[in-house]
């Protein structure tokens, strides 16, 4: 396909986005909100979006698949980041990843301990590599979503997943204990077409960081 091909999350992402893309004069020609359509053309003649899941991103612009992309920094983190630029942090879709437990479990005394500690989530490597730097041994159970259930059916003894207000959490009975890291959305750029495109991408990445400033 020729032209500029820019990777969208879906979801949290994706509602976002739309402002950044009415500045940077990239606005879809149809609601990707609505639309069953996975690729859409835009004002700008030369350039479409294309909506994916949210941890699909990086790899579609890792690949050149899609020569842009906006990913949460959590994907970014899990994907690696190979094959990618990362110049822009866009101040979007803003949240904290977190370890969570039930009100009520000891998680200090238990890393004191030296306990072994059961955690679910989806961020697999993310939370390997935190609980790894601290020194503490945990049994790691991957899931895809609803990480909330896993403490409240005993599943695990703690969670890693994204926290904005806080509501899911304590809406099932679990509180926050500690801070991995602070979580926004990023533009992101495939490294060999920086350099085959750039006439076409660098302007791209100005107005965005342009958009990102206001
Ligand atoms: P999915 O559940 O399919 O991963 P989401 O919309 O929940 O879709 O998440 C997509 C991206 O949005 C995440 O990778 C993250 O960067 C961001 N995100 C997720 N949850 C929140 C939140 N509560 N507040 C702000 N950003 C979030
Ligand atoms: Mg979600």
């Amino acid at each position: 396909m020729t032209g500029i091909g820019i990777a969208l999350s879906k979801g949290r992402i994706l509602r976002e986005t739309g402002p950044l893309l009415a500045r940077v004069g990239l606005r879809p020609k149809e609601d990707p909100e609505t639309s069953r359509k996975l690729i859409f053309a835009t004002e700008h003649p030369g350039v479409r979006l294309i909506v994916l899941r949210a941890a699909d991103t990086p790899t579609y612009v890792q690949y050149g698949a899609a020569d842009l992309g906006i990913a949460g920094k959590d994907v970014l983190h899990e994907h690696g980041g190979a094959g990618l630029y990362q110049p822009l942090d866009l101040g979007i879709a803003r949240c904290r990843m977190m370890v969570a437990v039930r009100k009520g479990f000891e998680y200090e005394g238990a890393v004191r301990r030296g306990a072994r500690l059961r955690i679910a989530t989806k961020y697999v490597r993310t939370t390997r590599e935190h609980f790894a730097a601290k020194g503490v041994h945990v049994d790691l159970i991957h899931l895809y979503g609803s990480m909330e259930l896993a403490p409240v059916l005993g599943l695990a003894d703690a969670i890693v997943d994204l926290v904005a207000s806080g509501r899911t959490l304590t809406a099932n009975g679990l509180v926050s204990v500690e801070e991995i890291m602070p979580v926004s959305a990023r533009l992101i750029v495939n490294q060999a077409a920086l350099k085959t495109k750039r006439a076409q991408l660098q302007p791209l990445i100005d107005a965005f960081a342009e958009a990102a400033l206001r």
